[in-house]
């Protein structure tokens, strides 16, 4: 990566921005952008390309024609090991993930799109990504509710 400061929210802005015109206006964004973050340090294009990858796979979860939300929240937090993280949020209300493959839903090529729909990289591409900037990513799915990707960077000493 090559790192450099900014503002998480700034760049959740600018790539909503960016997307706009391939989300379904039957799909509504929300927005919940926390207060005084720490300063990012990071790839720019490449947290755009996680935002880009998250915000596409939930949109494609969302059935076409059916109303559906999409929310990014952005916050700070500290962990037990007294280590602070900048989050993202990115909630869809969509089908879910079903539990048989969850497991496996970060391998390169891995879809349940049909040809010419889906490459199975997105959530391979996110993954090292965040990996490579010293973060961590989880998801909680819940089939027929949706599903929530929790994408957490390091703060960087120095760096608020
Ligand atoms: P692609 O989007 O090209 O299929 P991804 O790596 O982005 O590849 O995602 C892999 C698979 O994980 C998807 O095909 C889908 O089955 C599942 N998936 C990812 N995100 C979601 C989501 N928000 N809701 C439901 N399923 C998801
Ligand atoms: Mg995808």
């Amino acid at each position: 990566p090559i790192p450099e400061p900014m503002s998480l929210n700034d760049v959740v802005e600018e790539t909503l921005e960016l997307l706009q015109k391939s989300i379904p206006r039957m799909i509504e964004i929300q927005k919940d952008l926390g207060p005084n973050l720490p300063v990012l340090v990071a790839d720019r294009l490449q947290v755009e390309q996680v935002i880009i990858n998250l915000v596409a796979n939930a949109r494609d979860a969302i059935e076409s024609d059916n109303p559906g939300t999409i929310r990014l929240k952005t916050r700070a937090h500290t962990d037990d090991n007294g280590q602070a993280w900048i989050r993202l949020e990115i909630a869809d209300t969509g089908g879910g993930i079903p539990e048989e493959i969850q497991d496996r839903i970060f391998d390169p090529f891995f879809t349940t799109k049909g040809p010419g729909k889906g490459t199975g990289l997105g959530l391979s591409t996110v993954y090292g990504i965040v990996a490579n900037h010293g973060g961590r990513i989880h998801f909680e799915s819940r089939p027929g509710f949706g599903t929530t990707f929790f994408v957490d960077f390091p703060v960087k000493p120095g760096s608020v």
